[in-house]
């Protein structure tokens, strides 16, 4: 991965060249961001660069250190990142395995999610983790000078995901870092990391692209497409919006409409009914929903305030919009918008989609019968 092969994003790129060339780097570093922001790609373009001996304002991509920074074998990049964990025995065979998964999984996916770490390697019902024994693996790694670089690289993926004792490992090494190694945190929950750790890492926000970053890139990558509707759903998330145009995925319209008709009768049985089929789909489609749900609720919001025209949405949407508006104030709107963002965070936590919705849905219920209370 090179700086240049990330759609957009200059600043962010500039800036951290431009503290690798003026030798203005912090030993260690998180970049953080909401979830579908390019902050591993980000990771792996600046350690392509760091480790460049022909740079200019991007790598070269042909030198020797390139061309194995560009495969993920570089021998001074290393990598932490969640995994199953192994039976006793079996470590070395299965670390070996996720290596080579890991460095596929990059070369192939390289914009995607810790969800589809997890799919990729077949691991949906297991709960992936850096392990004690990973933090061992890491300070071992950096016991050792640099192999052809002059400096060493550990990038660890979701350090949330760390177990207690390799985070404890970790804090360690932050605070007493060996000489030339540069660690980078990639989070997608920073909220959820220690504040410890956090307190030693020098924060760079990676920010999710812009409807016109997301829609040249898409452009560029399926020319043949009209991506409106996706650059709207997708949000800036670009993980999310390939997946959408590739997988074509099914319209929540219909979905949305019956969940908030049966919100607004107390239909609980309908909606225990819904709540179970939310739970069978797929994150990608659960995260969809919920998304289309604010997109609705939020230009809801806008008619009803009287605050703008609505330009986001189509016409089949409008018209639903224009008779939802009409029954419910605006600090109704303004909660449902709150609740719908508390769900995405819950389920991007893996919180039990099942009950999420369920929770959703009575609480939004309530909302509809006493919309004077919200
Ligand atoms: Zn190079």
């Amino acid at each position: 991965m090179k700086f240049s092969d990330i759609p957009g994003l200059q600043k962010t790129k500039a800036l951290l060249s431009n503290a690798i060339n003026n030798k203005h780097i912090p030993h260690a570093q998180l970049f953080a961001g909401a979830p579908g922001c390019l902050a591993l790609p980000m990771a792996l373009a600046w350690s392509t660069y760091l480790h460049c001996t022909r740079r200019t304002d991007d790598a070269c991509g042909t030198c020797p250190a390139c061309v194995k920074s560009l495969k993920y074998i570089h021998p001074d990049t290393h990598f932490a990142f969640p995994a199953p964990s192994p039976k006793s025995g079996e470590e070395e065979k299965l670390r070996a395995e996720n290596l080579k998964a890991w460095r596929n999984f990059l070369l192939e996916q390289p914009f995607d999610m810790p969800d589809d770490w997890t799919t990729f390697l077949g691991s949906e019902d297991k709960q992936l983790n850096i392990s004690r024994e990973d933090s061992r693996q890491i300070i071992r790694a950096l016991a050792l000078k640099p192999f052809e670089s002059a400096y060493k690289v550990m990038i660890i993926w979701c350090p949330e995901r760390m177990h207690p004792s390799a985070a404890n490992a970790l804090l360690k090494i932050l605070e007493e870092p060996p000489a030339h190694t540069y660690f980078i945190l990639v989070s997608y929950a920073a909220d959820a990391l220690l504040p410890t750790i956090l307190s030693r890492t020098q924060h760079v926000h990676i920010p999710l692209l812009s409807a016109d970053e997301l829609k040249a890139f898409l452009l560029q990558k399926h020319p043949e497409t009209n991506p409106d509707e996706v650059v709207r759903l997708a949000d800036g998330n670009l993980n999310l919006a390939l997946r959408l145009l590739e997988q074509d995925a099914e319209n929540p319209h219909q979905m949305l409409a019956t969940w908030l008709r049966s919100c607004y009768k107390k239909d609980f049985s309908r909606l225990v009914q819904m709540a179970d089929d939310f739970h069978n789909q797929d994150r990608l489609s659960q995260h969809l929903f919920i998304r289309y749900a604010l997109t609705i609720m939020r230009e809801s919001l806008i008619a009803v305030s009287g605050a703008g025209t609505l330009h986001r949405i189509g016409s089949r949407e409008l018209e639903f919009v224009n008779n939802f508006s009409g029954i419910l104030p605006v600090p109704a709107f303004e909660k449902a918008v709150h609740l719908l963002n508390q769900a995405d965070y819950y389920l991007e936590r893996n919180g039990s989609a099942k009950m999420i919705f369920m929770s959703l849905s009575v609480q939004l219920a309530d909302i509809m019968q006493n919309p004077g209370h919200a």
